[in-house]
């Protein structure tokens, strides 16, 4: 027979509320059946499970308005999260001022409709920490920088992602143990890897049990989409 507990985790489970605070948080990938934020692209069906929608700086091409539009529009359904990926990126081949434009245009929609925003932002940290006003919550994704520019980042109020390379960079594993707990995401991002060794390694980082770690991952998420 059954004890109490198992039969109200089963109940829980059938109304499927426990699955929020029984799976790991990938907090940005590209796979469409993971636990998490999934990272939809423009030419896909509005999907069944929480995902996020933004232009990517290496995407944007002179339709890029239509795309916007369109962002706009899928953006609404319940079911998205948070604007993005989107944001600056120094290493591609598009008008930087272009970039610009069309990161402030997905902040401008993210204020008006209330979502956080995942930020792409390779070599453009200065420019990025010009949008800390946002009336959002802004997440750097996939962070993997020195600790001077995550402080910077800490300050103005952002959040950071890390992912993959925080495995086994040691100099990212001390930004991770210098930050508050409640600014920091983990994710698996387009690596395919289980996302459990991150949140592993992160607990060893930070001393604190997994299960807690585990619920303050789901907690932070409550947090950004419920503040936008
Ligand atoms: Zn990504």
């Amino acid at each position: 027979m059954k004890s109490d507990l198992a039969v109200v985790i089963c109940n829980l489970k059938k109304l499927n509320f426990i699955s929020l605070t029984m799976d790991f948080l990938d907090f940005h990938h590209h796979k469409p059946h993971q636990i998490g934020i999934y990272n939809l692209n423009l030419n896909e069906e509005i999907p069944s499970g929480k995902f996020s929608v933004g232009l990517h700086p290496k995407d944007i091409t002179e339709n890029w308005k239509s795309d916007f539009e369109k962002i706009k529009t899928i953006s609404l359904s319940e079911n998205c999260l948070a604007i993005g990926e989107c944001g600056l990126d120094g290493l591609i081949d598009i008008d930087e001022k272009l970039q610009n434009e069309i990161f402030q245009a997905h902040i401008f929609w993210a204020e008006e409709i209330k979502k956080p925003i995942i930020i792409h932002c390779v070599r453009r940290f200065s420019q990025v920490l010009h949008y800390k006003t946002a009336k959002v919550s802004l997440i750097v994704h996939g962070f993997n920088k020195k600790e001077n520019i995550a402080q910077e980042l800490l300050e103005a109020g952002f959040y950071l992602s890390f992912g993959y390379a925080a495995l086994e960079n040691l100099s990212l594993q001390n930004v991770i143990k210098n930050i508050p707990i409640q600014r920091l995401f983990l994710e698996t991002d387009d690596s395919d890897f289980d996302i459990i060794k991150l949140y592993e390694k992160v607990s060893e980082i930070k001393s604190i049990p997994l299960e807690n770690l585990k619920n303050q991952m789901w907690e932070n998420l409550n947090h950004i989409v419920k503040n936008g």
